[in-house]
């Protein structure tokens, strides 16, 4: 019989939601999560599987049961050839892209962090970094179309209230790893001191756009260039505790959105252009989603097929279906 634990608290990565669920599991088999569900659907109670707790929204939280995925995190089955390969769903990007690598495989589409999972990922359409890869991105800069074709991979920062943007080209090589990578300016200057001057300007909001510009022209401004495996590369250590959002907003548009902190904008596509900012997780509902998806009805139609006692939703999944 599976073991769950009680008191247990859940945070997500960014510190911005939490929750203390009735119950948390860690199954190691299929066998446990079937024992687990029999369980809930038993005495009545709600389910809510976890990855890596990097969702930037309470969609992960609950206070029925949780279920945790990190003991179910082997690779099962490698294809080389037909470059397929199955893992269990709790599997941390961090610890299957080196396994891939040692096949020779690597993950197509990578987000910027990788201690989440692969479930996660998947459920949440992680995005990527490039015009044949996916999704979409942005205005802001001049010329996008033509930055666009200049590599496979393609992303940029814009810094707000200033001008500048940092250009991320990203190819394929034959070259040997090599790395600029400096304690001193990617931790002393890059984060606690930007931090700390963030923190500062949380008092004084004009102090932003000369923050911005100074650190841009601090560590930004100078082309460098690097070469490592794929998932050394696309994902990066992310310092900043954050509130994080995503927006889609169309190509050409000017965004006139009012930030303060570098903005990622990743992920370059036909029609669109994705903006990754940092304030609170949406508050979008099922009517403003059925607006934005046509399809969406006939989504939440097979949902509550699927799951018609609503014994897979939370309060953050509730707000989107009803
Ligand atoms: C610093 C940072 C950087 C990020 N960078 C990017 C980026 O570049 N691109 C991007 O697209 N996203 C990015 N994200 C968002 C992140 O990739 C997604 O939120 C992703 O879902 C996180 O995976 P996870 O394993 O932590 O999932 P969780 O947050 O744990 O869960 C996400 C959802 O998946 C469900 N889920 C998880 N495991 C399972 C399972 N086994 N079965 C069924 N459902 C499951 C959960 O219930 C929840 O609904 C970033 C997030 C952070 C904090």
């Amino acid at each position: 019989m599976v073991h769950g634990y009680k008191g247990v608290t859940f945070q997500n990565w960014a510190k911005t939601y939490g929750c203390c669920p009735e119950m948390y599991y860690q199954p190691t088999s299929v066998e446990e999560i079937r024992e687990v569900l029999a369980l809930a659907r038993q005495q009545n109670k709600r389910v809510k599987v976890v990855g890596g707790g990097h969702s930037p929204s309470d969609i992960a939280c609950t206070d029925g049961f949780m279920i945790h995925m990190g003991k179910m995190n082997r690779v099962l089955q490698v294809d080389t050839e037909k470059k397929q390969v199955t893992v269990e769903a709790g599997i941390l990007l961090a610890d299957l892209n080196p396994q891939l690598d040692k096949h020779g495989l690597a993950l197509s589409n990578l987000g910027a962090v990788s201690d989440v999972t692969a479930a996660g990922v998947i459920g949440s359409g992680t995005h990527n970094t490039g015009l044949k890869h996916g999704i979409l991105s942005t205005q802001v800069l001049d010329n996008l179309d033509s930055h666009l074709k200049k590599s496979e991979y393609f992303r940029f920062l814009w810094f707000p209230h200033s001008e500048n943007v940092s250009v991320i080209y990203q190819d394929h090589t034959n070259k040997p790893p090599s790395s600029s990578a400096n304690w001193f300016w990617d931790y002393a200057v890059g984060f606690y001191l930007l931090e700390f001057l963030l923190w500062i300007s949380t008092f004084l909001p004009g102090l932003v756009g000369w923050i911005n510009c100074f650190f841009f022209w601090l560590l930004f401004a100078r082309k460098k260039e690097s070469s490592n495996l794929s998932y050394k590369i696309f994902t990066y250590e992310c310092r900043f505790k954050q509130h994080v959002q995503d927006w889609a907003i169309p190509r050409h548009m000017d965004t006139g959105v009012p930030v303060c902190s570098p903005t990622e904008m990743p992920a370059p596509g036909n029609e669109a252009c994705c903006i990754w900012l940092l304030p609170q997780a949406h508050n979008c509902t099922r009517k403003d989603f059925e607006k934005m998806y046509p399809a969406f009805p006939k989504f939440c139609a097979i949902r509550e097929k699927l799951d018609p006692t609503g014994m897979f939703l939370n309060a953050y999944l509730e707000k989107v279906f009803y």
